[in-house]
């Protein structure tokens, strides 16, 4: 039998999207400029720690003993634009997975990193989101997974003017504060398509980078741009019908060749009392 999926539409995603988009534009504080050694992090030079918008949380997570940042990893704040981050500057033999979208939500993909204790960085719309509530949360609740922003209606921001791009990127915050108890301090471009008004917008209200990857699963396939695993890589996946078996060939390729799973916002973007 196939396994239970649930689809949503993107209408859902609209209808929340519009109740939430203007809630959320807090324009963070700034203060002084960090140390940065990184040098897979585009336009990271220039930028400044930032004050996260306040958070409510109405979840606690579990800390796991995950992999621990080397003290050579950056603070990445913003100065007005967000950061462009594909590969986490890291000494550390640790890569980093993130899931997108949500629209399918496989129960086995939840036992896989449950077993396999694999954090994930979820970016999701808030359609799905509020569809897949459950799913999710049971993922945040086991300490596992982290919800960032990935704009409310999937559509592409290049071109786009600031308010068009800050009303999508933005007004999800808010929404997924209330819902998994953090408040999203990352931000990933839909289809990887961002410009620097997406930078701009992401920094307006408090996300700290955009988050692109360096490798990919698809239907079986591991698409690594630089031809194999590198410190600090981050690893496009998406919530679809071939997400578990992309998940079990992707834990066992990383173990395979010494790499431990970190959780991105131990790296970049964190909480402000886990950035270091
Ligand atoms: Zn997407």
């Amino acid at each position: 039998m196939p396994r239970s999926v649930r689809i949503s539409l993107f209408i859902s995603t609209m209808t929340i999207a519009f109740s939430f988009a203007f809630a959320s534009l807090k324009q963070p504080g700034t203060s002084s400029a960090s140390p940065n050694t990184g040098t897979s992090v585009q336009s990271i030079a220039d930028s400044t720690t930032s004050t996260s918008p306040p958070t409510t949380t109405t979840t606690t997570t579990t800390t796991l003993p995950l992999v621990q940042p080397s003290p050579d990893s950056p603070l990445i704040g913003t100065d007005g634009s967000a950061p462009v981050v594909s590969r986490v500057p890291t000494a550390d033999r640790v890569i980093f997975l993130t899931i997108d979208d949500g629209l399918i939500r496989d129960p086995e993909v939840v036992a896989i990193l449950k077993r396999e204790q694999i954090p994930v960085a979820l970016f999701i719309n808030p359609g799905p989101a509020t569809d897949g509530q459950a799913y999710f949360r049971e993922l945040v609740d086991s300490g596992l997974a982290t919800v960032d922003a990935h704009t409310t209606d999937h559509a592409s921001l290049r071109g786009r003017s600031f308010s068009e791009q800050q009303a999508r990127v933005c007004s999800t915050t808010d929404l997924f504060t209330e819902m998994f108890g953090r408040r999203p301090t990352l931000f990933r471009p839909p289809f990887g398509e961002w410009d620097e008004t997406t930078r701009k917008a992401a920094a307006s209200c408090g996300l700290r980078a955009v988050v692109m990857w360096k490798g990919a699963t698809n239907d079986g396939r591991i698409d690594l741009q630089d031809g194999s695993l590198t410190p600090g890589d981050i690893i496009l996946m998406h919530f679809r019908l071939d997400l578990a078996g992309n998940l079990e060939l992707m834990i066992a390729k990383a173990r395979a060749e010494g790499f431990r799973f970190g959780r991105l916002i131990d790296y970049i973007g964190g909480d402000d009392d886990k950035t270091i």
